[in-house]
């Protein structure tokens, strides 16, 4: 048995796993893997090189497949072909307000939306002569209104023409016309729903008691189908059509609905078209895992890795799709019709594809945010709270929602708020605390200081710089803060190129501040030795098929350097990468943890070198105020006097950096040799660590002693049970 399946994974996911050479979970998965398989919220510290992917994408993975398993064997109620052939009166699974909970046998719904109605109609309806019955009662206090509506009416029943009903303040509505009508009802109270089609009327009665006609129905109106139709705010009601005896006979006439003849019976058509798009299978465009993704490169990694973590499992297969801005959004379409179980994807073509009906939220039961972080601050928090607040709190095979949150930090207030508003008694899996530096992660600072290496001074050939002192009286030997500030932008090109020579690089992930840097190193390290330095670029500004190629380019090792922003890196999962150099250092402290985990993930070794300027470096700082967004802008002018500049202070931020981390970070010179010594002079950046594994080992015998001494007091406990149990008797 491998270590995976210990955890509960199932053998055909474990196979999966062990063949991408992964022998022992990592710790996050350790911990998070079981919580999730057992139904829990779970809110992860896990940065990219954590194996956090993994952490959600195995339990979902097997879950999705079970449930899948589950339907297909007739097991799960609710779904698929059960319900096609479902012969009973129901509420409908599929004709229903997205944050309404259905229960798998159809006969109670709830919502706990307290803003919104959310309405749902049954799965069949009747039609022609004949008078009808059926019982709804309050299970839940809350607002609720109950009746009779036709497949065109909303599901906020009663207000358009198509939609009649009786709501628990004492009201009837048709056409959002709202008129006192018998008494006001609430919790307990039954409410019998009554349809004449023969003589065109609808009217109710409150525990048995009759309240007279409600509404009388044209002659148009009576020849539509008419569906039982309920809508709740923050409420529960249950419902009988006469399966089970009612509470109050139906008046004289009146029959169940459950015993209404095939003739007079019509088949809810948004029931239907599910069913026989799914033919057995699941919810065609309703998948059951939605996981939404910061950028489209993480999108891709992690719908990689879910391939991948599928292979052995068949019958039934598990049919996932990637749902990325960039591509054809018809090819996405007709994956969705034809169905769909999991879906990553990066917000705003999500929003789309919800917006526009081709994707439902009614059969999800995993919200998974990774790089949370990284998603709010995008801004993307206020469309994960709709997102949230759309999706069924019960799914409709009696499962709860499962809400998934992975952040490089979980201290961020905004990630906090949010977890706290919208998960359900989340497990923190926090094995870091506050930001730490894995483990397997090498990094050290060069100071790059004009003033004592004056080198900059007489090259013939160096980086192009970003321009901003273009305007001012930069040369050699005027030792302005401006003469400096161009000094360290050469001299970081130089001790760059001196870094990846120094460590024979030949591979390594290089981050600049702005797209502009990161243009003109790219364009520095080609005009060296096109051979030596091969390199592509990522960032914002590069269309998204050049991004993607570039990306491939640097996985498949055709090219040895990836230089990029950290908005255009936030997530990318590029494994057992042995080096990154930092030209800059990031000025928001929890993105050099972020930047610098790119290296050595997963028991393999990285470096990271990043170089700190001793003095300020003035640098461009386009903001909303800036009308080009720093398209070609040339306002050199400090941002406080209405420009596009400012004063940067690495110092600062290296010192901000080891206070949050409560570490000196190891400074070497500017040759940039690295003393070993501390690896034993043995380590060799991007290999597989000797002797060491995660703990999750250690943590199965740490926890040995524990268990058999819980297992002691357990049987003691009921040695003394029996005893007493012995002599009362
Ligand atoms: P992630 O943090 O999910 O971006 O994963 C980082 C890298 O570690 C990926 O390349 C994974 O393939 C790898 N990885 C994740 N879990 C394991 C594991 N248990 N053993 C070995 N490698 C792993």
């Amino acid at each position: 048995m491998t270590a995976f399946e210990e955890m509960g994974v199932l053998p055909e996911i474990a196979k999966a796993v062990e063949e991408m050479d992964w022998m022992l979970p990592t710790d996050v998965q350790a911990e998070a893997i079981p919580l999730i398989l057992g139904g829990g919220d779970v809110l992860m510290a896990a940065e990219t090189g954590s194996g956090k992917t993994g952490a959600f994408c195995l339990p979902i993975l097997q879950t999705v497949w079970e449930t899948l398993k589950d339907i297909e064997s007739g097991k799960g109620m609710g779904t698929g072909k059960s319900v096609q052939t479902s012969p009973h009166w129901s509420l409908s699974l599929f004709d229903r307000g997205r944050a309404l909970a259905v229960t798998p046998d159809g006969l109670r719904c709830q919502s706990r939306e307290q803003k919104e109605w959310h309405g749902c109609r049954a799965n069949k309806g009747v039609q022609g002569e004949g008078k009808y019955y059926y019982e709804a009662t309050v299970t839940d206090e809350g607002l609720c209104r109950v009746g009779w509506s036709t497949s065109q009416a909303n599901l906020d029943l009663g207000t358009d023409k198509f939609g009649w009903g009786f709501g628990g303040t004492g009201k009837k509505s048709n056409a959002r016309q709202f008129d006192d009508y018998g008494e006001a009802f609430g919790m307990h109270d039954v409410i019998g729903c009554l349809l004449d089609l023969t003589n065109g009327q609808i009217k109710f009665t409150k525990n048995g008691v009759d309240l007279g006609v409600a509404f009388t129905l044209n002659a148009q109106q009576k020849s539509q189908t008419f569906y039982p139709a309920v809508v709740l705010k923050n409420a529960e009601m249950s419902f009988n059509f006469g399966a089970q005896s009612f509470k109050y006979e139906p008046p004289k006439g009146y029959v169940a609905l459950a015993s209404v003849s095939k003739d007079h019976i019509r088949h809810n058509p948004i029931n239907s078209s599910h069913d026989s798009a799914s033919s057995g299978k699941s919810m065609s465009n309703a998948p059951q895992a939605i996981v939404i993704e910061p950028s489209r490169e993480l999108a891709e990694q992690t719908y990689n890795q879910i391939q991948k973590f599928k292979a052995h499992l068949k019958d039934p297969k598990i049919r996932e799709l990637l749902v990325v801005g960039g591509v054809n959004v018809k090819d996405q379409i007709s994956a969705l019709n034809s169905g769909v179980d999991i879906v990553v994807g990066t917000p705003g073509r999500l929003e789309d594809l919800i917006h526009g009906g081709y994707l439902s939220l009614t059969h999800c039961r995993f919200f998974v945010l990774d790089e949370a972080d990284g998603l709010l601050k995008q801004g993307y928090g206020e469309l994960i709270e709709k997102l949230h607040r759309q999706i069924p709190k019960i799914t409709s095979d009696g499962k709860r929602l499962q809400m998934i949150v992975c952040s490089a930090t979980l201290h961020a207030f905004e990630v906090k708020k949010m977890a706290e508003r919208l998960m359900h008694f989340p497990t923190w899996v926090d094995l870091k605390g506050e930001d730490a530096v894995p483990e397997t992660v090498h990094h050290v600072v060069v100071m790059v200081d004009p003033q004592s290496d004056k080198s900059w001074q007489n090259l013939k050939h160096h980086i192009q710089t970003d321009g901003v002192h273009y305007r001012d009286n930069v040369k050699p030997g005027n030792n302005t803060a401006e003469t400096l500030s161009e000094a360290v932008k050469i001299l970081k090109g130089e001790y760059c190129v001196r870094a990846i020579r120094e460590h024979k690089m030949d591979r390594a992930l290089i981050f600049c501040r702005t797209k502009l840097d990161c243009d003109n190193l790219e364009r520095y390290l080609k005009s060296l030795n096109s051979g030596e330095f091969t390199c592509v670029c990522l960032h914002g500004d590069r269309k998204p098929q050049e991004r993607k190629a570039n990306l491939e380019k640097f996985k498949n090792q055709e090219v040895k350097f990836l230089i990029c922003t950290d908005v255009a890196a936030r997530g990318l999962d590029i494994s057992g990468l042995p080096f990154m150099i930092n030209m800059t250092l990031p000025d928001e402290k929890s993105n050099y943890v972020h930047r610098i985990g790119r290296v050595g993930r997963a028991e393999r070794m990285g470096l990271a070198i990043s170089l700190v300027s001793t003095v300020p470096e003035k640098v461009w700082y386009h903001g909303e105020w800036c009308s080009s967004r720093g398209r070609n802008c040339k306002n050199t002018n400090l941002t406080d006097q209405g420009g596009c500049c400012i004063w940067y202070n690495e110092l600062r931020y290296l010192a901000e950096i080891e206070e949050h981390l409560n570490v000196t970070i190891q400074q070497v010179g500017p040759d940039i040799k690295v003393p070993v010594n501390e690896f034993d002079g043995k380590v060799v950046y991007g290999e597989k660590r000797l002797n060491t594994g995660s703990n999750y080992e250690n943590h199965v015998s740490q926890m040995a002693p524990i268990v058999s001494e819980l297992a002691d007091l357990e049987s003691k406990a009921q040695l003394m049970y029996l005893k007493r149990h012995i002599t009362v008797r």
